[in-house]
């Protein structure tokens, strides 16, 4: 059965509640995600479970690169780099749709974090350990150069910059994309369930959760001989319930973006830049947008609840204005934004930004593996990691040994597409039936970068439905989320299903009663649910959009 299909939510419900597992994963982020495929490709029978959407955490709120982490090696994190660097990689060729190359501008200033020297030295490494080939390999470029490159850069204090590969991605299509995959290999994935206990047995080994369906509020036990929590910025709540929380600990770092029009800001290329406090921030061309950060501060408000500040705006805006002084960009240029927080590792006496990025496991007397921190890059490893101290137990409990693992060699989305120069000519392709579409001709890449070859079956289905270029292109996108990534809420599509609410939010209001309906007709909400569903995305929309002061909120409560 097709469990990711919106409709059999309850059929999928009754089968983890009937079947004992080898495995329950707490978390639908990208770890999570990637251990569930993980697990189940090496033979082991899953269940995931993710109480908000999946993605909702921090993997829908990064900077959408998979990277090596030029930064990592300033601090010398040589392993961290290398790693990274490989993996890239990798998840290009699994998902080169989704995971395309970029070539980043790093322009050096004066007095700026890296000089000319180290910059040379350090890119040429970066590509050593990354093993990157040909044209691909770093260059350095002179002050003209450079500025060349990006006009828009200020020439008085830019003296020369240096010009390196990278893969930029949508991590919330990646993690589904993840799920997708691990579904072929028997993967029971569901969103809104979460943990809420333990189960244990007489000597105190967990052995399954006890759960509580975010939809419906009823509570359901999922029993399994192992249970890895990969929780996020959440880990410690659920090690805190196994009783476990001790030692390290996580220490959580917001970190902000917001998102333009590429017109407002039109950059050629992705430029890594220098702050006047000596961080270092992005601004990343997508499409019709500009989006630009990080932020990293520390953070103590509600996790459930992450937003955007007028202080965190004002940061990345005063940036931008500083390297980029034509822009002249304004709060009223900022059409979306998202925050989202780093499950860091804490380290006394260090900073947000200095603390490592590496990922840490944690084993707990009751058997609970918890996982946390690392990289969205990194997600592969991780995951096997994570699945190799399973596999140990599991010989030792049945003294059958699990497949080694081989994700590295399992794409993640069908049809064929192996390598940037076919998704190129694909998206050539495909621009046909956009334009026969009527619609505008950048859908095509953003129908590729969501979909892959899977785009074809939506266009193809979009003149099944009445309405604008536009409605029925929404409406093939709907119907293909309800009957395969298992979409519940008009807010989850138009956020994590199709990235809209972060880059093409302007397209949502002319499409929106559309979609309403059509979720209404397949799911039979009574009128009065729609209105709720529809205050719901308006509340997100706006909260994006629209940024209150932290001081001010702090004053008030
Ligand atoms: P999450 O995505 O947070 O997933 C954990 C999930 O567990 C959540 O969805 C949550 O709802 C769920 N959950 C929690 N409790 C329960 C429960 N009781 N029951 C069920 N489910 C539960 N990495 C890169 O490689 N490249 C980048 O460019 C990059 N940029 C970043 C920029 C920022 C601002 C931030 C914050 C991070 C960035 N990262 C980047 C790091 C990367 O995003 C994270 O390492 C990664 O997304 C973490 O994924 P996760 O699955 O561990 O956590």
């Amino acid at each position: 059965m097709n469990f990711l299909a919106a409709n059999y939510r309850s059929e999928a419900i009754k089968y983890i509640e009937n079947h004992k597992f080898d495995l329950v994963v707490i978390g639908g982020g990208i770890t999570g995600a990637g251990i569930a495929l993980d697990a189940a490709s090496r033979g082991l029978s899953v269940a995931l479970i993710e109480k908000n959407d999946f993605a909702a955490g921090t993997s829908s709120k990064s900077t959408k690169l998979i990277h090596g982490g030029l930064r990592y090696l300033k601090q010398l994190e040589i392993g961290l780099v290398r790693e990274s660097g490989t993996e890239r990689a990798i998840v290009h060729k699994l998902a080169p749709h989704l995971v395309n190359p970029e070539k980043m501008l790093l322009p050096l200033i004066k007095n700026g974090t890296y000089g000319k020297m180290a910059t040379a030295l350090g890119l040429s490494v970066y590509d050593f350990l990354a093993g990157v080939k040909g044209n691909d390999k770093r260059k350095m470029l002179s002050k003209e150069a450079t500025l060349a490159k990006e006009p828009l850069l200020r020439d008085d204090i830019v003296v020369g910059g240096g010009f390196y590969a990278e893969y930029r991605t949508d991590d919330a299509r990646l993690t589904m994309e993840i799920i997708k995959k691990a579904a072929e290999f028997e993967a029971v994935s569901l969103n809104y369930m979460q943990a809420i206990d333990f189960l244990t047995d007489e000597a105190g080994k967990v052995r399954g959760v006890k759960a509580e369906d975010k939809i419906t509020g009823t509570t359901h036990e999922i029993s399994s001989d192992y249970v890895v929590s990969a929780a996020g910025p959440w880990v410690d709540k659920l090690r805190k319930i196994d009783n476990s929380l001790e030692g390290k600990h996580l220490f959580l770092s917001k970190g902000v973006h917001i998102v333009v029009a590429h017109e407002r800001f039109p950059v050629q290329h992705a430029v890594y830049f220098d702050v006047p406090d000596g961080r270092m921030i992005f601004a990343i061309p997508r499409n019709r947008t500009t989006y630009i950060g990080t932020t990293d501060t520390p953070y103590k408000e509600d996790i459930n609840h992450v937003l955007t500040r007028k202080e965190d705006v004002d940061y990345l805006l005063k940036a931008t204005n500083d390297m980029f002084p034509t822009v002249k960009l304004t709060i009223e240029d900022v059409e979306s934004s998202w925050a989202g927080l780093r499950p860091l590792i804490h380290e006394e006496g260090k900073s947000a930004s200095e603390m490592s990025r590496k990922d840490e496991i944690f084993e707990s007397e009751t058997g609970l593996v918890s996982i946390a921190g690392g990289k969205l890059t990194g997600y592969r490893k991780m995951s096997e990691r994570v699945i190799n101290i399973i596999a140990k137990r599991y010989q030792k409990a049945t003294g059958k040994s699990l497949k080694r693992c081989y994700t590295d060699k399992i794409p993640l989305v069908d049809g064929g597409l192996k390598n940037a120069a076919e998704v190129a000519s694909y998206k050539a392709a495909l621009l046909k039936l956009v334009q026969q579409l009527g619609v505008a001709d950048y859908y095509a890449d953003y129908l590729v970068s969501n979909y892959g070859k899977n785009a074809t079956r939506i266009l193809e289905n979009s003149v099944n439905f009445e309405g604008t270029g536009e409605e029925q292109l929404i409406r093939a996108e709907l119907a293909y989320a309800l009957s395969t990534e298992l979409v519940f809420h008009p807010v989850d599509f138009f956020n994590r299903r199709t990235g809209r609410v972060y880059f093409n939010l302007p397209s949502i209001a002319p499409v929106l009663e559309t979609v309403l309906a059509d979720f209404q007709t397949f799911f039979g909400w009574s009128d009065e649910k729609v209105a709720q569903e529809r205050q719901r995305l308006e509340t997100e929309l706006y909260e994006v959009s629209h940024f209150e002061s932290a001081e001010a909120v702090e004053a008030v409560s």
